[in-house]
């Protein structure tokens, strides 16, 4: 028998031997590393390894849009106000954005990914998920996958990027920041609760500044912390559908809704590999809902 792990390591043929009844949904979610900054490095080499700060004026209201990892050292982060960007590191260099140009480095990214990966959803100039079904299966899994596909933009784009990959989006996504830059981040199916659980609460999709700062107060600090929250104590700190749906999302990986990056949801999950290797049957099963 091969187990989920392995079917997602490996990917999976006949001369595995044994057998594997259901193969897990394997998404994965590339972000680019720092990418207005990268892309002002990449067209100015005079830059590198210089604190960056892409955004707004710092003499007025402007705020942060991306900061290189340089800048990042002294705190600076997105959504900061430029501002404070330049008290933390005066000696920062300030760009205003170009996104013409920021468009057209993305499109040279993405056109990449497509023609490895013909389902995929971009989600942001600098971010997406991309469907890994087929790939583990042709290509030795998904982290020698993911791992030829970030040399391949770096080589050609001269762009960083960080992957994560899963069986459900929420995972992939959390997994592509847990190892920025150049991150290749795979959760074995099974392992997503024990991912998740050491992570900060903010790193969960959803829980923005005010959720995050309410269940702070209540002493949660980690994904774990809300996963294992009773009925009881989940609705005294968060509305009742919004709460259920963040503990889901953070214990309950197969109940969050399904996302357009999805292979067909009835079709497609299992095969059975014969340990003789003369024959797959070929069988139709329900695979887990996930996001
Ligand atoms: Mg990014």
């Amino acid at each position: 028998m091969v187990g989920f792990t392995q079917a997602i390591h490996r990917g999976l043929t006949a001369d595995h031997g044994g057998s594997v009844d259901f193969v897990p949904r394997v998404v994965a979610h590339m972000d680019l590393d720092a990418f207005f900054a990268a892309v002002e490095v990449r067209d100015d080499p005079a830059l590198a390894g210089r604190p960056l700060v892409i955004g707004g004026d710092p003499a007025g209201r402007g705020v942060v849009s991306t900061a290189s990892y340089e800048a990042r050292r002294f705190g600076i982060r997105s959504a900061m106000p430029a501002a404070e960007a330049r008290r933390r590191c005066p000696e920062a260099i300030f760009l205003r954005p170009d996104m013409p140009r920021y468009r057209e480095r993305s499109r040279q990214v993405w056109s990449l990914v497509r023609a490895e990966v013909p389902v995929l959803e971009q989600v942001g100039i600098d971010e997406g998920y991309i469907d890994l079904y087929r790939a583990v299966w042709t290509s030795g899994g998904a982290r020698r996958f993911l791992a030829r596909l970030q040399q391949t933009v770096r080589k050609e784009t001269g762009l960083d990027a960080s992957f994560g990959c899963g069986t459900c989006k929420t995972v992939a996504k959390i997994a592509s920041d847990a190892d920025k830059p150049q991150g290749v981040v795979v959760v074995p199916a099974g392992g997503e609760a024990a991912f998740l659980a050491p992570r900060p609460l903010r790193a969960l999709p959803g829980i923005g500044p005010v959720t995050g700062e309410r269940l702070a107060r209540a002493g949660l600090a980690t994904i774990g912390d809300l996963a294992v929250l009773d009925d009881d104590a989940l609705a005294d700190l968060l509305p009742a559908a919004h709460g259920v749906e963040l503990r889901a999302r953070a214990c309950d990986w197969t109940t969050t809704p399904s996302g357009p990056c999805s292979p067909p949801r009835t079709a497609w999950s299992c095969v059975t590999a014969h340990a003789d290797g003369t024959r797959a049957r070929w069988t139709r099963r329900r695979a887990p809902r996930c996001r």
